[in-house]
């Protein structure tokens, strides 16, 4: 255990530092409650360079939370489009029509209350309401959690909840009382920018005379984590569906919409699926468009082959021209549908994925 007297000096170097060395980041620049909130949101499991292109945009397009919970889900995931992760626009937004409701607009001060709001989970409970609200909360983000379990070269698979539990109890004890705010955000940005994964900055680290990582030469042993099973990756199949000749000035493309509860819920696609094992591309393309929209098309060609990573699997997504041949199309397994010629497709939200396909497309560009 820590004695008190060096948690007060370790509270004290880091702010020091925090004071001098902050990161400018433009959710620093306010204490709106509903922009620090966003923020909170825009950076789960994403980098910061990321969703600095996006945090100002969006704070222009909703400058409140009233102006959020007006707004459609469609604008609100067009203003996400490339953020990744769009469950957290669903909900953020879900949040925000919740909050105008039963708390008059203003965002509830406690990380219990905040809790029970969709997509606000312990972590960014406590950020906000460190943040935003100044309440004596820890919290434990990737760069906290590795600069803690350096500094008390704290044992464990740090994705296990008892871990976990280690490593909140030694947060909490550090975070001095009414600093909280500044104090988070110094172990956040000591992570990021000192403490970083794997040749930690020790030489320039504030508070490197506490560190028992340092003072034990463990520093590449901690955080310990458990080695990652392999993602696995699948086949998925789309087609660029036109109802003429592909790319004929008049000729217009079916896109459809992905239904609210799944993944990348909301966005817009060319519709398919996954390619189940043993059947070939084309199968699978007629299987899904039929499953999906009650459609039958003529495959045409190959149009395009793009590779992308999510967290739980890559897949390598093989797209084919096709010609719409039969049947109206039905929201079957979609949430919408519609025919747009490419110049209109601007105006949708898709995934990261499409949007080499979507460039493609909208220049003329055949594969
Ligand atoms: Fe991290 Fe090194 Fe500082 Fe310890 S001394 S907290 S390992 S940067």
């Amino acid at each position: 255990m820590t004695s008190k007297q060096t948690t007060k000096q370790i509270q004290e170097q880091l702010l020091a530092w925090y004071e001098i060395e902050a990161r400018d980041l433009p959710w620093r620049r306010t204490s709106d409650p509903y922009a620090i909130w966003v923020s909170e949101i825009m950076l789960q499991q994403t980098r910061v360079d990321t969703v600095l292109a996006y945090f100002d945009p969006f704070l222009v397009r909703f400058p409140s939370l009233e102006a959020l919970a007006a707004a459609s889900i469609d604008e609100v995931l067009k203003a996400w489009e490339g953020l990744g992760y769009y469950r957290r626009a669903q909900n953020l937004h879900k949040a925000s029509m919740l909050v105008a409701k039963r708390y008059d607009g203003d965002l509830p001060t406690t990380a219990g209350a905040l809790r029970e709001l969709p997509g606000i989970g312990p972590y960014t409970a406590a950020a906000i309401a460190s943040i935003a609200f100044g309440q004596d909360e820890p919290v434990l983000d990737g760069n906290v959690v590795r600069v803690i379990s350096r500094l008390f070269c704290l044992a464990g698979d740090v994705a296990k909840a008892a871990t976990k539990k280690n490593l909140l109890a030694a947060a909490k004890r550090l975070v001095p009382a009414g600093q909280a705010s500044q104090f988070n955000q110094a172990l956040m940005d000591l992570g990021a920018r000192i403490c970083v994964p794997r040749t930690p900055l020790c030489g320039q680290c504030p508070v490197a005379s506490h560190c028992e990582a340092r003072r034990t030469g463990q520093e590449s042993v901690f955080p310990q984590k458990a080695k990652k099973a392999q993602i696995p990756h699948r086949d998925v199949v789309a087609g660029a569906i036109w109802d003429g000749e592909p790319f004929a000035a008049t000729s217009r493309l079916l896109i459809a919409q992905r239904k609210l509860d799944d993944m990348l819920g909301g966005l817009w696609e060319l519709p398919g699926g996954g390619v189940e094992p043993g059947e070939t591309f084309e199968a699978a393309l007629h299987r899904e468009l039929q499953e999906e929209l009650a459609i039958e098309v003529e495959i045409l060609r190959p149009f395009m082959t793009i590779k992308h990573a999510y967290t739980h699997f890559r897949m390598t997504l093989h797209v084919f021209h096709c010609l719409h041949t039969k049947g109206e199309p039905q929201s079957i397994d979609v949430a919408d549908w519609i025919w747009a010629h490419p110049r209109e497709l601007e105006d949708y939200a898709f995934p990261t994925a499409d949007r080499k396909i979507l460039a493609a497309l909208t220049s003329g560009t055949d594969g």
